[in-house]
């Protein structure tokens, strides 16, 4: 018989202790959070980097993650953008009253495979259940604190003119999966999301190289927006070669089927990178020794040019100007 989360389990009271000890503490144990005390004790030294995120994915589950395989990436992978090592979660579900306990655990058994595989433990959580309708089956958010290795860290800032820009892989496979998932057309049953921790990623190209300019991870808006982002925070104008940037053909026809640039749809295992022209190398040899960046790829160069401008040269040998995403492309991506 299938078993329903009833509003009891958010109680506080017995039904919660339950829940938490059938299924929080099960997959995510550890001795931080087994103490079940009112907070997480952790030890630390050092500066540290601290990054936040709310998931509220539809549907819950899609080719290549779920919405507990992205609520654990992206907090550590904003962490690691940083230059900083995720070492802690805490994670807050909001549930929905009458959520299938089974697709419940199934989420929960996500977050806690996906945490041990990035070396990062959940410390501490909150569960509330509110009456059906009040929200859709499953919101969870993550924040997360990480220790920095990197100094000085990469910033969005700190792109200069003659850098180069690197990216560690396809672009724009989150986003169609989900639109995949969400149309059912069948011919985009191939898309499949990236949904990766990158904190190992993001070590080996500070490792290799000592000197990361910017690093971030192209999540909703896609390449072109982060690329949008950094130009504007630097003051520095950023052209890209439209032949260069890695793309899945599972993404390109979609794309083309459904009107959409795959630049602009959002990423959730890549990231985006940029080095002194001299280092440019070291970091796609470490990117592509890396299971997260066997695609890395070169592609493109800040250049002394309009601050803020992002510039694409098409295959075709023409320039056009990449803006910001203006709206929303897609809602409830991840
Ligand atoms: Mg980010």
């Amino acid at each position: 018989m299938e078993e329903y989360l009833l509003l009891d389990a958010g109680s506080g009271g017995r039904a919660s202790q339950r829940l938490i000890g059938s299924m929080f503490l099960r997959h995510f144990s550890n001795e931080a959070l087994n103490r079940l005390d009112d907070a997480a004790l952790l030890n630390v030294s050092g500066p540290l980097a601290m990054s936040t995120d709310s998931y509220t994915v539809s549907p819950l589950f899609f080719a290549g993650g779920s919405i507990g395989t992205l609520a654990v990436h992206g907090t550590i992978n904003d962490i690691s953008m940083l230059g900083a090592e995720p070492r802690w979660l805490s994670c807050a579900f909001i549930l929905e009253e009458g959520l299938p306990l089974a697709e419940l655990e199934k989420v929960v058994a996500d977050m806690g495979e996906a945490a041990r595989k990035a070396g990062v433990k959940i410390v501490t959580g909150d569960t509330k259940v509110v009456p059906k309708g009040a929200c859709d089956k499953i919101f969870i958010n993550t924040s997360g604190i990480g220790e920095v290795y990197a100094s000085p860290v990469p910033s969005g800032h700190s792109a200069k003119t003659g850098d180069v820009v690197l990216a560690s892989g396809t672009m724009g496979d989150h986003g169609l999966a989900i639109m995949a998932a969400r149309s059912g057309v069948s011919f985009l049953s191939g898309a499949r999301s990236d949904s990766a921790p990158l904190n190992g990623l993001a070590r080996e190209i500070y490792e290799a190289t000592g000197c990361v300019h910017v690093l971030r991870d192209p999540t909703r808006g896609g390449l072109a927006t982060t690329l949008n982002e950094i130009a504007e925070q630097s003051g520095v104008e950023i052209e890209i070669e439209q032949a260069a940037i890695p793309i899945n053909e599972e993404v390109k026809s979609g794309c083309s089927f459904l009107g959409l640039d795959p630049l602009y749809l959002a990423n959730e295992g890549k990231l985006i990178c940029i080095v002194p022209e001299n280092l440019a190398q070291k970091a796609l040899f470490a990117m592509r020794a890396n299971e997260y960046g066997q695609e890395a790829a070169i592609i493109g160069q800040v250049r002394e040019g309009r601050p803020g401008r992002v510039a694409l040269r098409t295959e075709i040998g023409g320039k056009r100007l990449l803006g910001m995403l203006e709206g929303a492309q897609l809602p409830r991506i991840c």
